[in-house]
């Protein structure tokens, strides 16, 4: 089912906006908080919603890949990857949400809404290639942004418990002079630890189509603004449904927090000369899964006939990515270094009243 925002004054469509945090309309400038228009959103459509709702999961079930969308502006059809969840009708422009791939399993429980707007990303794009001072001449001047897409992207955060035990032997070593003598005393400790350690939100990408790398060092995302899912969040971006489910990324959570929970444990053994485990056992239990939605400003852009990526947090700004590189510049950078170096040479020659090399 296709869900579009319209303005209740003007009936334009209404996109979420990052800045101010609530549905706006560029038509006529009006806002609406998110909660108020999903209650109104719910009492208009109840009744068509509960009519076609079985119906919707059944056919759901059965023609995901072919199901078809309309634009309820312009009727085009929408063009969408089967993994979308919401984007704009390449007609009309118009913000929409599929409805239905958010339902059932596929019903994301929070998200973290946009606060950096597509403006600010642009100009943090072009910030970063300048910040890059090896970037090739002419990168910056010519207009490189091909599509610049603010997404949602599709993420479990996990709650985890982490259970660690460890036997160690340590020592500790003395070494004094008596008389003639070096005495070197080693004492021995049995050390034991035991650690139940509890992780919250623990996030790990659910994207087939995201770089797994890339969305890991966009990381931290700041939980004060983790929301309630609601959908209108999602009008004017593009929004993706999850490829792998809490069960198949498991292992790479566990895997990472296996490493959180050895750390740990190393920290909590200090003041020894020397450890050495003799067991170690980790054991991570999950207790929570939340299929959550994390806002990534996407940039392609061309650099000798290829398309390159640069990914930003759409909460924090934090940039991922590499500027092109230019051979020239390099080698034009490399030869001003030495250069400098060979000055201070001659100079540190000078000042010492050496032979001027
Ligand atoms: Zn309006
Ligand atoms: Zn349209």
């Amino acid at each position: 089912m296709v869900v579009q925002y319209k303005c209740p004054d003007c009936g334009a469509d209404m996109v979420f906006d990052s800045t101010s945090g609530k549905l706006h309309c560029d038509s006529c400038g009006n806002e609406m908080n998110i909660d108020e228009m999903t209650k109104s959103k719910e009492n208009k459509d109840s009744r068509t919603y509960n009519n076609t709702n079985y119906k919707d999961e059944e056919a759901h079930q059965h023609q995901e890949e072919v199901n078809e969308y309309h634009c309820k502006n312009c009727g085009a059809t929408l063009i969408t990857d089967k993994d979308t969840t919401a984007t704009t009708c390449s007609f009309c422009g118009a913000a929409v949400v599929l409805s239905d791939r958010l339902s059932g399993n596929f019903a994301p429980s929070l998200v973290i809404p946009f606060s950096i707007n597509k403006e600010q990303a642009q100009a943090a794009f072009k910030k970063w290639c300048k910040k890059g001072l090896l970037t090739p001449r002419g990168f910056m001047s010519a207009d490189r942004i091909k599509s610049i897409t603010g997404i949602y992207v599709p993420f479990w955060l996990y709650d985890l418990n982490g259970l660690g035990s460890a036997d160690a032997t340590c020592t500790k070593v003395r070494t004094y002079t008596r008389g003639d003598y070096i005495y070197t005393e080693t004492d021995y400790f049995h050390v034991y630890r035991q650690v139940s350690l509890n992780y919250m939100k623990v996030p790990t990408d659910a994207s087939e189509k995201m770089n797994d790398g890339m969305m890991d060092k966009l990381e931290p995302y700041h939980y004060q603004d983790l929301k309630e899912f609601q959908m209108p969040y999602l009008a004017g971006y593009l929004a993706e449904k999850y490829n792998y489910d809490d069960k198949d990324l498991f292992p790479r959570i566990e895997e990472r927090v296996q490493r959180y929970v050895d750390n740990y444990i190393d920290q909590t053994i200090s003041g020894y000369a020397t450890t050495s485990y003799n067991s170690k056992d980790i054991n991570i239990r999950k207790k929570n899964a939340w299929y959550a939605l994390f806002p990534v400003w996407m940039v392609c852009y061309d650099y000798k006939q290829a398309e390159h990526t640069f990914a930003m947090n759409g909460q924090t700004g934090k940039i991922v990515g590499k500027p092109p590189l230019s051979a020239g510049k390099i080698a034009a950078w490399f030869s001003a270094v030495s250069a400098a170096a060979f000055l201070i040479i001659k100079l540190i020659a000078v000042l010492t009243g050496g032979p001027i090399l």
